[in-house]
């Protein structure tokens, strides 16, 4: 697919500003001049940020150039992401934020995931008339998807705890992107394209996306001034001014009943689509309750290197360090390069098989962290590897209560495995001066969330309630329904050291294919020897503990005949929701001797990516 650049008026002005108040006259960017042109790859010192984004990365630097640290230059870029992809993340959702800490030497992380409401049944998801789960095509779009948002709570929590900026400071930039707009890309115009259908069946939604009927055009400047606005009232008032009062109250009445045109039909194009807009539960009360979580992050050696990820509600950490703890017997650089896939591709299919069975939000479960992320574990699940041939998938969850690295005599436990996350979401990664490193990744769950704009305010709701098990009357799955709850999540925000220093910060998008993802690119860097810029490029392949492997087109050309012997069968990446058959977006920073920092991002997926850096390597 062509990729259009999206220069903004509003950044293009703000950095003209900043290169006089400054008084280096030095550009910042590659081209040399004042845009933030779109490089997936950027070297240099002083600071660097990588993200989806151009504009995005473009608000991270302004704010790193002006003396702000790396957690305020994640919020601005947050924020300003809330504007240009608002079908992947914004005020409507939830993430995760991890932050390396120069001056501790210590990573500690935010848990801003969505919650379900406080009203919700076991059985919200369970059509009473069939007692079977709604099709998701019909829960995705509906009042009773969405979670309590928790990106705003987050950005002010990471600003409280480790950045200099207040909120309002932060929120600059993007407002300023709101307020003037940014232009149109294929990505932007083709997302919107593949949510038509839906967005045009919510008023507010269809009179801010689908302006005059149609997705904006390619080379249109896209505004958003209700979102302006509303990060405006955010910037003068704090966060009491979302999670409680007017805006409070008009996310609840949207949620419980959402804004469809009663006069809507199906298009002919996509007749007997059926979107119902289920009511659903949000209360101001849930959103008055809202809080974020500090939590210690997940923690595990991979050959010489300290891997930190995101603790539960988010089998992220737990599911990338217990895959890496499987691989640590196999000398993996010293294979041939199927042999290498192949147990990749095994070690992920065992992880998938434990996270089904016992991860979810560890307020409700009891997650068993430690035992998931222990090297013994790891080891002994690395026993079920044959490094001849693919085992038969779904693969049996481990035993957690009983392991000693030895390989096991007991049989294997049932694994409850059900994958209902979607490809949405975004990433950035930002790194300072200082040396501190944040690791974000954002999401409002599918691209376009609940396709439910909130009437006059510019952003859209989430549906991460969906991450939830759908049939929820299973009272062994960690991931069913419980109303406070947190749905699980794959997101998988990493941060690696080495000798007590940064290494590589990495995190990506893609629902469940985020952890084989981040999984992947650690691997392609630390035992395969590609460069960072490289390990993000390269094809990538995902087994979630299914019967086939999902894989990029330039996978399967790759490497499909050399994985046929071990009897992997790979199809095509890509779902009904997208035209991409593309696996993720990653975005990096490898931190080299001296401050050398390589920021790297996609060259070619989601239209490529923006990696920039304060001062670039001559
Ligand atoms: N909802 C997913 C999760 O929390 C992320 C969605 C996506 O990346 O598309 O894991």
């Amino acid at each position: 697919m062509p990729t259009l650049r999206r220069r903004v008026a509003a950044v293009t002005a703000v950095l003209a500003l900043s290169v006089t108040a400054g008084g280096t006259g030095t550009s910042a960017f590659a081209d040399g001049g004042l845009h933030p042109g779109k490089s997936p790859t950027a070297t240099g010192y002083g600071g660097a940020v990588s993200s989806v984004d151009a504009d995005a990365s473009a608000a991270a630097l302004e704010v790193l150039r002006h003396g702000g640290n790396a957690a305020d230059a994640a919020v601005a870029a947050a924020a300003t992401l809330g504007v240009t992809e608002p079908y992947s993340a914004g005020i409507g959702g939830g993430g995760y934020f991890v932050f390396y800490d120069a001056g501790t030497g210590k990573v500690q992380t935010i848990d801003g995931r969505e919650t379900a409401p406080e009203r919700m049944p076991a059985n919200a998801f369970i059509n009473a008339a069939t007692k079977k789960p709604y099709p998701f095509a019909e829960l995705v779009s509906s009042g009773v998807s969405v979670g309590v948002p928790g990106s705003l709570a987050t950005w002010e929590r990471a600003l409280t705890r480790w950045g200099t900026l207040g909120l309002d400071e932060a929120l600059k930039p993007a407002i300023k992107v709101a307020e003037d707009g940014f232009v149109v890309d294929e990505t932007f115009r083709q997302q919107t394209l593949d949510n038509k259908v839906r967005f045009s069946a919510f008023t507010p939604t269809r009179n801010l996306f689908l302006p005059g009927g149609d997705a904006p055009a390619v080379g249109s400047v896209f505004r958003n001034p209700d979102l302006a606005d509303t990060y405006r009232l955010i910037a003068r008032k704090g966060t009491d001014a979302f999670y409680s009062g007017a805006l409070a109250e008009e996310m609840a009445a949207t949620v419980q009943a959402p804004p469809k045109d009663p006069a809507w039909a199906p298009p002919a194009s996509a007749p007997g689509t059926s979107i119902p807009a289920f009511p659903g539960y949000l209360t101001t009360a849930d959103l008055a309750a809202y809080t974020t979580l500090d939590q210690d992050p997940t923690h595990v050696e991979y050959r010489g290197y300290d891997v930190y990820g995101m603790a539960p509600s988010s089998s992220g950490g737990t599911t990338v360090g217990e895959a890496l703890n499987i691989l640590e017997p196999f000398n993996l650089g010293g294979m041939s390069r199927p042999a290498a896939l192949h147990h990749y591709l095994e070690a992920t299919a065992l992880a998938f098989a434990d996270r089904g069975k016992y991860v979810g939000d560890p307020a409700f479960v009891d997650v068993p962290t430690a035992a998931l992320t222990d090297p013994l574990f790891g080891k002994e699940r690395s026993c079920a590897i044959n490094p001849a041939t693919a085992a038969a998938k779904p693969v049996p969850a481990g035993d957690v209560s009983t392991y000693d690295g030895v390989c096991p005599v007991t049989p294997a436990l049932a694994a409850h495995e059900t994958d209902t996350e979607n490809l949405s979401t975004t990433n950035l990664t930002v790194a300072d001066k200082w040396g501190n490193v944040v690791e974000y990744t954002l999401t409002i769950e599918q691209t376009g969330g609940s396709g439910i704009v909130v009437p006059g305010r510019g952003f859209l709701l989430n549906n991460e309630l969906t991450d939830f098990s759908y049939d929820s009357t299973n009272p062994a799955d960690p991931n069913r329904v419980e109303p406070g709850k947190r749905p699980r999540s794959s997101m998988s925000p990493t941060i690696i050291l080495k000798d007590d220093e940064p290494f590589l910060a990495l995190g990506s998008p893609g629902g469940s294919t985020i952890i084989t993802t981040v999984l992947q690119t650690i691997l392609n860097r630390v035992d395969l020897g590609m460069s960072v810029s490289d390990s993000i490029a390269a094809p990538r392949a995902s087994q979630r503990n299914t019967a086939s492997v999902t894989a990029e087109p330039g996978f399967i050309s790759a490497y499909g005949i050399g994985l046929a012997p071990f009897g992997h069968k790979l199809v095509p990446a890509g779902d009904a929701f997208t035209s991409a058959a593309e696996i993720g977006a990653a975005t990096a920073i490898e931190f080299g001797r001296n401050g050398r920092m390589e920021a790297a991002a996609e060259p070619a997926r989601r239209g490529g990516g923006s990696a920039m850096v304060v001062k670039p390597e001559r």
